[in-house]
């Protein structure tokens, strides 16, 4: 809407294509996508769907092919080192791994308090202060200072690395399948976390899980992407309780809780971001495939205020002619 205030993060026809060899591997293919201040935008989809791609393009770890990236108003493609380096201190990453993220031979302390002695933010006294403030704000504490990663459960260590994200005082989190890799009770505790986090910051977040409950649980906007692009989006609970692109469909007909038996099930595998179909890149196996899915790219179709899908059923210009 007109009135609302501009997003902090911002994406737009955002694509990037790797070179393999003598292959060209779509990873990410024309995402469009905004974060408002203090939201939770979802990004879920199978693994391969290019989600953890546009993870590291929007914090410019890695670089697009091409597209638009705005943090703030800030064109990020476009900011100097120096601009790039303040902005930086606002953007963090929250990893899969915790154990792979922190450095073995680094002390709790140090782990945490890195990034406040890359950006110069605070040493000596107030450096461990700053630390052991930010491990109580995670439900840990100033006797964990001392301690290696390998003394803590895998709960423990995502809360180190969610201290260490939020070192710099960030506005904006990616965090990337950051509770995959954690038992579910366990889960729901970082996610609580999280939670609790952002309504005393004011963080945002973008969540990217392939777990449609966990993301449906974080997200207050959702985008469910399929081998490189935005398939479906739209309000969490409401896309969850009424998929309507037949992809978003098969996520949730696969968790019991969720699914409609009596729609059909989709097959195969996806196929590869080096040699995506023609058409819609659904259509190899999509359960409602027609002629022209497979050799027309389909739209972005808005199907409700707060919903859009790319999909020819969705065209409301299209007679679609069933295969
Ligand atoms: Fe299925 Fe066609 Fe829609 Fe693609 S465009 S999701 S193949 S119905």
């Amino acid at each position: 809407m007109s009135g609302d205030p501009p997003p902090l993060f911002e994406a737009r026809d955002l694509v990037k294509h790797f070179r393999i060899r003598r292959s060209v591997v779509q990873a990410v293919n024309g995402v469009s996508l905004a974060i408002p201040r203090g939201r939770t935008l979802g990004l879920v989809g199978e693994s391969g769907s290019g989600k953890s791609t546009v993870a590291r393009l929007a914090l410019r770890l890695l670089e697009p092919t091409s597209g638009e990236l705005r943090f703030d108003g800030t064109d990020l493609r476009r900011a100097s080192r120096t601009e790039m380096r303040a902005l930086r201190r606002r953007m963090q990453i929250v990893f899969q791994d915790p154990f792979g993220s922190l450095n073995p031979r680094m002390r709790v302390l140090d782990a945490v308090g890195e990034p406040l002695a890359v950006h110069r933010l605070a040493r000596g006294r107030a450096r461990v202060d700053r630390v052991v403030e930010l491990l109580e704000r995670v439900g840990l504490s100033a006797r964990d200072l001392h301690k290696y990663a390998h003394q803590f459960s895998g709960g423990q260590a995502q809360r180190i690395g969610i201290a260490r994200a939020l070192a710099t005082d960030p506005d904006l989190i990616v965090c990337d399948e950051a509770v995959s890799a954690l038992d579910v009770s366990v889960q729901a505790q970082v996610l609580n976390l999280l939670k609790r986090l952002q309504a005393e910051l004011g963080l945002s977040y973008l969540f990217i899980a392939h777990d449609l409950n966990v993301v449906r649980y974080m997200s207050d906007e959702v985008c469910v992407m399929y081998l490189g692009e935005i398939v479906e989006r739209g309000d969490g609970d409401a896309l969850f309780a009424d998929p309507r692109h037949p992809y978003t469909q098969m996520l949730v007909d696969a968790i019991p809780e969720f699914g409609r038996r009596e729609r059909a099930v989709p097959e195969g595998e996806t196929p590869s971001p080096s040699n995506p179909p023609p058409g819609c890149r659904f259509h190899t196996r999509c359960p409602q495939v027609a002629q022209d899915c497979r050799t027309e790219v389909p739209l972005v179709h808005r199907i409700a205020p707060d919903r859009t899908a790319a999909c020819h059923l969705h065209d409301p210009r299209r007679e679609v002619t069933l295969a």
